[in-house]
């Protein structure tokens, strides 16, 4: 699994654990049920002051931000890479500082090994940041405090249905493919009281959903060709904030991991968690794989509910693999580890954003001289120029992030993101 794939999957868990599905253009497979009416007025907007929020009680930083968030499940490969990269070009073009985070919501999946690897390949490449890293960890008690506003407004319920009942829900003549059709939230006390004892015999304890008070919302989105005007509308349902489960094995009412009612505290869902993570560390864009444009709207009307700023969208195109479909590791040597340098990587990084960036190839290459990777245009006075000035030991390549953050800066200086090409990218292999 890698960071965006991660990311997704997590995504299609929200719904209670089923795939989401999208309809194909023109269907009219979506017809819409009429919705329960929500417990509070849609446009309820708690006050939710990140800057209050922030650890330690200290300010958040209040500059404008960018940033990338890799799910640390594994060793990031080209593509992950590839939209890092541009995360770093739009962040610094836009004059934004540029943050880096952790997003090991999924502690199961996650592990500081990984998240380590992560941030060497990244580095590897050039893309630097501003301020700590974080990580989703840090912040499960800003995320308890944004569901207890949601609580608060009434637009929390609990969800007692399980996968199954959620596909067969879903499967149902007027169901709309992939949205949870409201099917606890219009339970009355004695029924929630019954359902909540059944799933506790069971060991289980209930999902808490969102009450959305919309069917959709849009969001600015600066780059997905699925925008129209620079404005993307997709559905938004009552999606799951904190996911049920299994009682934690031992924890007892009012211990350190229980909710109150014996369950998951902490297994807060990323729908929920992005929204509260962006808001401490004043990111304002988002740029990600366009696999997650869809899951926007209903993060930025979670920050809507939370009273947050909207950010801005820039869904960028997957990179393919040699079958068409998103890059993975079956499909070869596509992680920094798999390649002799960093410098292979970058070169073809470069490569793939087409004019949207001018840097000399040549500058490219006299980077693979200082790593002893062979090229076409060796050339050792380039390399004695370069040095080997690292600032971050990128392992036994002996390879200097530095260099590697001098043409990063140079494709900066140039980079054009109306030249940005718009199509999947596709991979073949590494070619020198
Ligand atoms: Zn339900």
């Amino acid at each position: 699994m890698e960071g965006l794939e991660r990311q997704e999957g997590l995504e299609s868990r929200e719904a209670g654990g089923f795939r989401e599905r999208k309809e194909p253009e023109g269907s009219d497979a979506r017809v819409r049920i009429p919705r329960m009416r929500v417990m509070a007025p849609s446009d309820f907007r708690p006050d939710f002051d990140p800057n209050v929020l922030a650890a330690g009680g200290g300010k958040v930083p209040a500059s404008p931000a960018g940033r990338y968030a890799p799910s640390p499940s594994g060793d990031l490969h080209l593509g992950n890479l590839r939209t890092a990269v541009l995360a770093w070009l739009f962040a610094r073009h836009a004059g934004y500082a540029f943050r880096m985070r952790v997003d090991d919501i999924d502690a199961q999946r996650s592990s500081s090994e990984a998240a380590a690897r992560q941030l060497e390949d990244l580095a590897s490449v050039g893309i630097d940041h501003d301020g700590p890293v974080t990580s989703q960890q840090e912040n499960l008690n800003h995320y308890a405090t944004a569901l207890r506003k949601l609580q608060a407004a009434g637009l929390v319920y609990e969800c007692y249905c399980s996968r199954k009942d959620i596909q067969e829900a879903t499967r149902a003549p007027h169901a709309r493919p992939g949205i949870y059709p409201g099917t606890c939230r219009s339970l009355n006390s004695a029924e929630r009281v019954a359902a909540r004892q059944e799933l506790r015999e069971q060991g289980r304890v209930p999902a808490l959903r969102l009450a959305a008070g919309v069917d959709s919302w849009q969001v600015k989105e600066a780059f997905s060709a699925k925008a129209t005007d620079g404005v993307y509308r997709d559905e938004v349902d009552d999606m799951v904030l904190r996911r049920g489960g299994n009682v934690m094995p031992g924890c007892a009412p009012g211990e350190d991991g229980d909710d109150g009612a014996g369950g998951h505290a902490n297994d807060y869902a990323y729908n929920l968690a992005v929204v509260v993570d962006d808001a401490l560390t004043g990111v304002r864009q988002v740029v990600r794989g366009d696999d997650l444009l869809s899951s926007a709207p209903r993060q930025a009307y979670v920050a809507h509910l939370l009273g947050l700023d909207p950010v801005e969208y820039v869904h960028v195109p997957l990179v393919l693999g040699p079958g068409g479909k998103r890059l993975a590791k079956r499909d070869g040597a596509v992680t920094l580890r798999d390649m002799d340098s960093p410098v292979e990587a970058l070169r073809w990084i470069l490569d793939s954003l087409g004019d949207a960036v001018d840097v000399a190839r040549d500058a490219v290459d006299s980077l693979g001289d200082a790593v002893g990777v062979a090229t076409e245009h060796s050339n050792d006075e380039a390399y004695s120029r370069d040095g080997v000035d690292s600032s971050v030991d990128t392992g036994q390549r002996g390879y200097s992030s530095n260099s590697a953050q001098r043409i990063l800066t140079q494709a900066l200086e140039t980079f054009d993101p109306a030249k940005l090409p718009r199509e999947p990218v596709w991979w073949n292999g590494i070619t020198r």
